[in-house]
């Protein structure tokens, strides 16, 4: 099919919405080797047909490493999709649930229906995994569905369009571009359920639209994911696995670990680690190294610059980096010690590759202050004592966690991804965002008479009588 044309005003947009309406129940009826063959179809044309294409358009947009492009973009695509084609059948079935005995003559089951015709508006950090990746759950759910993805990454988006136009007909899947009024314009319509992916600010705003159609939705936004590296915790592999979930993509992701709260007794050695695993990914030139992503545009260059600027002045030193490219939108990894938690970097979500580190004496300080803020989407550990590590999972929240690692739990495609609150609604992934998609239909089948059924009007003493049974021994 033809890709959509590029503005849409919102009669345009309402056909589209129309269009799937009208061919929800036709595509939510197909087989379900249907929905199979959809998915590899999505799957060849992210793994084969596009991957150059998207390469070259997040080079274009973000300065995207292409091992990067593969590991965080592609592959969670094409690992969403082997595992849900691995568990569809299973998903979809039928799940009988057993019937009480006040019932009895009945049966009962879980029916999984699709919702209808869905909305997915994506953010530009990832934008091909996080527009696509809710696509595979919404497909695997039997859902006609609208992608709405970020106009910050022009490039990827029409790659994105044209890959979608391919695959699919636009009754079925629609790729629609566009800013701020596109999106408003779509969320004025009452979808059967919203996926939202982005700030926590802008998912109010998608939730409150969908309040007037009381269309559901699921929320992964964002915030500040604290770290704690314990008094036991190995140092040399803290400090290399937190410095790839913070300066992959530039730092510029949800789960990324946005600050760390050291023990005192390990603070030197983390920063000095910290120097040394940076120096060796990038070359000790991050600026110009082929391992290393750019800030998206000049506007989150300034936001950036600026927090570093603001730190500074409110007495941060720079631990590591700092250098700002004038001619490219690169910005080093930036580690700040000696952080004011009054600055703009402890009290906003960073979203760039500034790692400001703090030093604890006691746990319970770093637990009180994780917990006068809001909700994190992710909160990472590293320690050797199961005891401390107990401690803190009991003693926080927050939407997943990573034991002696961080960001890794977002490629389990058995564990819910989301947030908590502040952080998300609802979770995606695997059966979880199946789920997400989906209507839990409960269906109770009357199989020969019940025994309620004497129970109807008149109510006899006698009926009263057994009433009064049935609560007592049959509830
Ligand atoms: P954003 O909220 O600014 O934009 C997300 C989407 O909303 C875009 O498609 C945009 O066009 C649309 N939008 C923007 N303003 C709107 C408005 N007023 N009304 C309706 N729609 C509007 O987010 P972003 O800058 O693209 O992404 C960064 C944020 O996303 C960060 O907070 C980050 O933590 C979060 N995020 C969360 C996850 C997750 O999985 N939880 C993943 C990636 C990013």
């Amino acid at each position: 099919m033809e890709p959509i044309k590029d503005e849409l005003n919102l009669e345009e947009i309402t056909a589209i919405f129309n269009a799937q309406k009208a061919n929800q129940f036709v595509v939510a009826n197909q087989p379900i080797k249907q929905r199979r063959k959809k998915l590899l179809a999505l799957k060849k044309a992210v793994e084969i047909t596009y991957r150059d294409a998207i390469k070259e358009a997040l080079f274009k947009d973000m300065g995207k490493p292409s091992a990067e492009v593969d590991l965080t973009e592609i592959f969670p695509i094409t690992s969403e999709i082997k595992h849900t084609l691995s568990h569809l059948n299973s998903w979809t079935h039928k799940q009988r649930v057993s019937t009480p005995i006040a019932f009895l003559g009945a049966s009962s089951y879980i029916k999984y229906e699709p919702k209808g015709v869905c909305l997915i508006i994506a953010p530009w950090n990832f934008p091909v995994n996080l527009t696509l990746a809710p696509l595979v759950s919404a497909i695997a759910a039997g859902n006609t569905v609208v992608l709405k993805p970020s106009e910050m990454t022009p490039h990827t988006s029409k790659v994105l369009k044209t890959l979608v136009a391919e695959v699919f007909n636009n009754n079925e899947v629609a790729l629609i571009e566009g800013a701020v009024q596109t999106s408003t314009d779509l969320l004025s319509l009452p979808f059967n359920h919203i996926f939202f992916t982005g700030s926590p600010a802008i998912g109010k705003i998608v939730m409150s639209a969908a309040a007037k159609h009381l269309t559901s939705v699921t929320l992964e936004l964002g915030g500040k994911s604290p770290t704690i590296v314990d008094e036991t915790a190995s140092i040399k592999s803290a400090a290399k696995r937190i410095a790839w979930g913070k300066f992959v993509n530039a730092g510029q992701i949800c789960i990324a670990p946005d600050y760390i709260y050291v023990h005192k007794s390990k603070y030197e050695a983390l920063v000095t680690e910290f120097k040394k695993v940076l120096d060796s990914f990038y070359d000790n030139d991050a600026n110009t190294s082929k391992s290393y992503a750019c800030v998206v545009n000049e506007n989150h260059k300034s936001r950036i610059s600026s927090i570093i600027e603001d730190a500074k002045k409110h007495g941060a030193t720079i631990a590591y980096g700092g250098k700002i490219d004038k001619n490219s939108d690169a910005i080093e990894p930036t580690v700040l010690t000696n952080v004011s938690m009054d600055s703009r970097v402890m009290q906003e979500e960073i979203f760039g590759p500034i790692l400001p580190i703090i030093s604890y004496e006691n746990i319970e300080e770093v637990i009180a202050s994780v917990n006068a803020n809001e909700k994190p989407l992710a909160l990472y550990i590293y320690s050797k004592k199961n005891k401390n590590v107990q401690y803190i999972l009991n003693n926080t929240r927050a939407g997943g966690s990573c034991i002696n690692n961080n960001g890794v739990h977002f490629y389990n495609n058995n564990l819910p991804f989301g947030g908590s609150n502040n952080s998300g609604i609802g979770k995606s992934h695997g059966f979880f965002g199946f789920q997400e998609f989906s209507n839990a239909r409960g269906v109770l089948k009357q199989n020969i008479p019940g025994a309620l059924e004497i129970l109807t009007p008149p109510y006899t003493s006698f009926k009263e009588k057994i009433i009064n049974l049935t609560i007592k021994w049959l509830s």
